[in-house]
């Protein structure tokens, strides 16, 4: 058997760092751990990366890796070649992940059951506002006829006699450096340790069911996009008597047609006529709150925003209330009847035909100084 390149199994550069091999190999460990992963090759591959890093993440096997390859002479003594080793590893990877204890995983120890995740769709009002609703998630729970053993009522599962009820079971293979065991996952019993002679009919020995089930949600007033709401308990149930899960629902938020958030500040856009613009006037404006009053000064300008405090949504953490941002548009009329052509002559007329940059003062000087630069 020849082996592939061990920079290669890790998909790293030859000078990659201590980091990156780590990080390469911790990668393909989760994606090929043979009790996660049940492809038949899946086993294989673990172990060839396992191997891989054994060597590339010591400075000095790595250091003899480099110099004379897989046949150097130096390299027989690592790579879990070295006699009967035993180099099953689903122990000290489970140790690598969740920061220790026990040796090797024990099919049989409570577990807890998956985390969910839920996606709600809220209109900007319901995010602002804060809502109470049910929601039907798909869900496993532990099936109430066999209380979760998957054995019919009145029996119960039996200990695995291939693997002792470990769950695996040891490979034994000779190779020319020697005996090697190798633990795979028992077969018999899937690695559960447990054969189930009796099926619980409503589960089919799974011990769990899909259910929908409802879930009364509480989203709090001022949730932002892309906020989540952990509800603890509500994942998965639990393996062998575990705690379940949680459920995670993670909040989207419909765009509005007038309004926009940031934070927990509101923007709009307010159009106004040009003669409102001019002579001034007090306008209503929409907000979330119900209808405001604002005064539009004389003159007011394209551009001009307005903050209406308080306007805006609650601080979900409870800090106080965001405004509403008002940005003023001031709408040039078009399709002007006759008379108000007129009338806009007039205007023109009184105003002595003064030209814009006499009338605007500043802005249009530095128009004007803009286009002498050209
Ligand atoms: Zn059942
Ligand atoms: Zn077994």
């Amino acid at each position: 058997m020849s082996k592939r390149d061990y920079y290669e199994v890790l998909g790293v550069s030859k000078d990659a760092s201590k980091d990156e091999l780590k990080k390469a190999y911790r990668k393909l460990a989760r994606k090929y751990h043979p009790d996660v992963n049940k492809e038949p090759d899946a086993a294989d591959k673990f172990k060839e990366a396992k191997e891989a890093y054994e060597v590339l993440g010591d400075d000095q096997k790595r250091a003899q890796y480099d110099q004379f390859g897989h046949a150097g002479p130096q390299s027989q003594g690592f790579g879990g070649f070295g006699g009967a080793e035993d180099f099953g590893g689903f122990g000290d990877i489970f140790d690598m992940f969740f920061g220790g204890g026990g040796r090797r995983r024990d099919p049989n120890a409570p577990r807890q059951g998956a985390d969910l995740q839920y996606t709600m769709t809220l209109e900007f009002e319901e995010a602002i506002f804060g809502k109470e609703t049910d929601i039907q998630i798909p869900k496993e729970e532990t099936c109430e006829t066999c209380d979760g053993s998957g054995a019919k009522p009145g029996t119960s599962p039996e200990t695995c006699s291939h693997c002792n009820g470990t769950g695996q079971l040891n490979m034994e293979q000779n190779t020319p450096f020697g005996r090697v065991v190798n633990k795979r996952v028992c077969h018999y019993c899937q690695g559960t340790g447990k054969i189930i002679a009796d099926k619980c009919n409503t589960c089919g020995g799974a011990g769990k069911v899909k259910k929908r089930k409802k879930i009364h949600i509480n989203i709090p007033a001022g949730i932002d996009e892309g906020q989540q709401i952990r509800v603890s308990g509500q994942g998965e149930a639990g393996v062998n008597g575990g705690p379940p899960g949680d459920l995670y629902v993670v909040v989207q938020i419909k765009p509005h047609e007038f309004y926009e958030r940031e934070g927990d500040h509101i923007y709009c856009e307010m159009p106004i006529t040009f003669t409102q613009a001019a002579l001034g006037d007090e306008i209503a404006i929409p907000t979330v709150h119900g209808k405001v009053k604002l005064k539009i000064p004389a003159g007011t300008q394209t551009g001009k925003t307005f903050r209406l405090k308080g306007k805006g949504a609650p601080n979900v953490r409870g800090y106080g209330q965001g405004d509403q941002h008002v940005k003023i548009r001031v709408v040039t009329p078009t399709n002007l009847t006759d008379r108000q052509q007129e009338l806009m002559r007039e205007f023109n007329e009184i105003s002595g035909n003064q030209p814009a940059e006499e009338q605007h003062g500043t802005f249009f000087q530095r128009v004007k100084r803009a286009f002498k630069g050209e």
